[in-house]
C-alpha cells in the first residue's frame, strides 16, 4: 500500500485527470473511464492511497457511464459530505483514509442495498484477481 503523500508527489505520481478528480473533485466524462465498462473480478482500491475500497462483485450496470457500485467493502472505509455545486443537491463520497475526491452516493442502486456508489475510473485502481 502506499502512504498518502504530498501535493508535488501527487502531481508526479497521478495522470492530470486523476489528479483533478482526485484533489479537486472533478468529474470524468461518462463512458469514457478505464473502468465503467470493466467487468473482471477484482479489488478496486484508492488511486492516491492504495486503500481497497471496492470489490468486483457489487459492481453493477448503472448504465450512467461511471464505474457504479451498490456497496462499499467495509463501513468506514468511505466518507460521504454533502455537495451543492452545480446547483444539485448530491452526497459527495471521498476515501476516508486520504480524502481523495471518489464520486457522489444516490440512493437510487440496487438491492440488497438501494445504494448506488457512482465512482471516477480516475479514483480508482483495478488489482484483478
Ligand atoms: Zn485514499
Amino acid at each position: 500500500m502506499n502512504k498518502p503523500t504530498d501535493d508535488q508527489d501527487l502531481r508526479l505520481r497521478l495522470s492530470p485527470q486523476q489528479y483533478e478528480v482526485t484533489q479537486h473533485a472533478e468529474t470524468e466524462p461518462p463512458f469514457t473511464g478505464e473502468y465503467w465498462n470493466v467487468k473482471d473480478d477484482g479489488t478496486y482500491s484508492c488511486i492516491v492511497c492504495g486503500t481497497d475500497l471496492f470489490r468486483s462483485e457489487t459492481k453493477y450496470e448503472s448504465g450512467s457511464g461511471w464505474p457504479s457500485f451498490y456497496e462499499a467493502m467495509e463501513d468506514g472505509l468511505i466518507e460521504t459530505r454533502e455537495d451543492r455545486s452545480h446547483g444539485m443537491v448530491r452526497t459527495e463520497i471521498l476515501c476516508a483514509t486520504c480524502g481523495a475526491h471518489l464520486g457522489h452516493v444516490f440512493t437510487d442502486g440496487p438491492r440488497p442495498t438501494g445504494l448506488r456508489y457512482c465512482v471516477n475510473s480516475a479514483s480508482l485502481d483495478l488489482k484483478r484477481d
